[in-house]
């Protein structure tokens, strides 16, 4: 029996229609290095349809060409982000952290058509110029700095005031766009080989703001103001722009200030109630707020959703016992849009039972489905102890990447097997158990765990207990080659400034926390850990200092 419902496709335009009338006086304000400006739903909505009207009448956007975006999370990008989707077009976040033949590579793989540029990122983008194809048309710049730097490019240059300057502030949205075509491209950020496209469809984006909405993940309400530290061109901002324009939660952006101090001074300023970011953005502001006794006003921000990569428990701790706010763990990655698995632990348990779930990576929503493999290729029961690798499958989980202009999906899908298993889940090369009430606890990425005579050893437990000596700001823990175990640990640690702690203290503390034969042999202090492009431990950079001598 066919149900008898309304078969109604799920948009991004439905998303925006819904914020900019019914929510019309939440606001998106950005951070402009002082103080934030504002604007509500309604105008940002209009401006939306403005700059919709202008990709199609001036630059000829057409069909699913990509527009993408080289953008500092702000005002004008969450207009791109409604208004490109909702005519039709594929809106392509770019990482503007990414090396810059990364950055080409994808411009081209993609096809883009236009690119909406912040005006600070032009020295970026104009050196990748000669390496684009002529299929990039068109180039938009947001601000009114100089814009020499793209003299040399053939296409067309706009100001992005000027574009959307006087035109209708209705855009008359395609009737019929099916709910399974793409809305948002973003590519992977390429630890291994290159970057790999996941293509976002509106239906997986609409279906994953509802769950990001959800109390038992993010939560968001109309009574809400998020600051997403997050980049939008992580993963959508974790899908924090959309859930926003679905439930009327104001957005506090911050732009490029994404420095400890700028944040401080904006969550002091502008009172939002609750962020997302991974744990290097957290362990500075952390930093930077304990420095400064009462210089900082936090008391409004209740929630703070870390992910990315794991959460260390002092921080967790840290944060709830100084400054009193409840830091919820989640994992996810780009192909899974990326919410998997979020930390809310069940009621009614005490203190230490409650500690125990909110540091495991989270439950996962009934959407995301997992099952973990064994080494065997069988799989392992959720019992919270047996170890695997996790897959998971969904209605918001990439089944294949993107093949490129004229390319088929699927036979890209053949070509990169090793991340989709033939009955078609998708493989996280993530490590971990899944407890029989359905929280996953990861253990390492399967490229990070340390293989020591056959027994393996997680990175990121070292990680955290290190984490957890006060005078440790920052550590990241690495396999290295060895001749009798086959791979050792190398622990580099960065220590805060002006304390007097030596390695000796801290192999003796790590002593007390771990198994003997898991104490690295191999220290190194150093002054920063490398990060990726969007703030994680570079274990990849760490690992070729090793090999190179760079590091003790
Ligand atoms: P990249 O693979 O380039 O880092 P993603 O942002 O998609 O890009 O990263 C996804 C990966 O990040 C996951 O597969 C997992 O290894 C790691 N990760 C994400 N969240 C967590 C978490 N809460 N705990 C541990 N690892 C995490």
């Amino acid at each position: 029996m066919l149900s008898t419902m309304q078969d109604v496709p799920l948009t991004i335009g439905r998303i925006l229609a819904h914020g900019e009338t019914f929510h019309g006086r939440s606001t998106v304000a950005t951070w402009d290095g002082e103080k934030a400006v504002a604007s509500s739903f309604a105008e940002v909505g209009a401006r939306a349809a403005q700059l919709a009207n202008a990709l199609r009448d001036e630059l000829g956007v057409t069909g699913d060409q990509r527009v993408a975006t080289l953008m500092w999370n702000n005002t004008e990008h969450q207009e791109a982000y409604l208004a490109v989707p909702s005519m039709g077009a594929v809106l392509h976040t770019l990482n503007l952290r990414l090396p810059p033949q990364q950055l080409a590579f994808i411009i081209n793989h993609a096809a883009d058509h236009t690119i909406i540029a912040n005006c600070t990122v032009l020295p970026l983008l104009a050196p990748l110029l000669p390496k684009l194809n002529p299929t990039l048309r068109h180039i938009v710049v947001v601000g009114e700095g100089d814009l020499a730097p793209l003299d040399g490019f053939s296409g067309g240059v706009h100001r992005y005031e000027e574009l959307i300057a006087d035109r209708s502030t209705v855009f008359p949205h395609p009737t019929g766009l099916d709910e399974r075509t793409a809305g948002a491209l973003c590519y992977t950020s390429g630890t291994t080989g290159d970057p790999k496209g996941v293509a976002y469809s509106h239906r997986s984006m609409y279906l994953h703001s509802m769950q990001v909405l959800s109390a038992e993940s993010f939560g968001l309400t109309s009574a809400d103001k998020v600051l997403p530290v997050v980049p939008m061109f992580h993963v959508n901002a974790w899908g924090i722009p959309y859930a926003a324009f679905m439930a009327g939660t104001s957005l506090l952006m911050p732009d490029r200030f994404l420095q400890p101090q700028p944040l401080a001074a904006m969550i002091t300023a502008e009172h939002p109630t609750f962020s997302a970011a991974v744990p290097t953005i957290w362990t500075g502001l952390l930093d930077e707020l304990d420095a400064h006794p009462g210089a900082y006003d936090t008391s409004t921000l209740s929630r703070v959703v870390i992910g990315g990569s794991a959460c260390p428990p002092a921080l967790m701790k840290a944060f709830e016992d100084r400054y009193g706010i409840n830091v919820i763990h989640a994992w996810g990655m780009t192909e899974t849009s990326p919410l998997g698995s979020v930390s809310h632990p069940p009621a009614g348990l005490g203190p230490e039972e409650t500690w125990r779930y909110r540091l495991t990576q989270g439950r996962f929503p009934a959407s995301v489905e997992p099952r973990l493999i064994g080494p065997d290729g069988t799989a392992l029961p959720h019992d919270g102890e047996s170890a695997g690798e996790l897959e998971v499958r969904g209605p918001w989980i990439a089944a294949a990447y993107y093949g490129g202009e004229g390319k088929d999906a699927a036979l890209e899908t053949l070509e990169t097997g090793e991340k989709f298993s033939e009955d078609g889940w998708l493989r996280t090369g993530d490590v971990g158990t899944i407890s029989p009430d359905g929280f996953l606890t990861l253990t390492d990425r399967a490229k990070d765990v340390i293989k020591s005579g056959g027994e393996w050893i997680s990175s990121v437990e070292l990680e955290n207990q290190l984490m957890a000596h006060p005078d440790v700001l920052e550590a990241a823990v690495v396999a290295v080659p060895d001749e009798k175990w086959g791979e050792r640990p190398l622990a580099t640690v960065v220590l805060r400034p002006g304390t007097g702690t030596g390695l000796a203290e801290l192999r003796a503390f790590l002593a007390d926390r771990v198994a003997h034969w898991q104490l690295p042999e191999r220290w190194s202090i150093v002054e920063s850990v490398p990060k990726t492009s969007v703030g994680k431990f570079d274990k990849k950079v760490i690992r070729k200092s090793y090999a190179e001598g760079e590091l003790d």
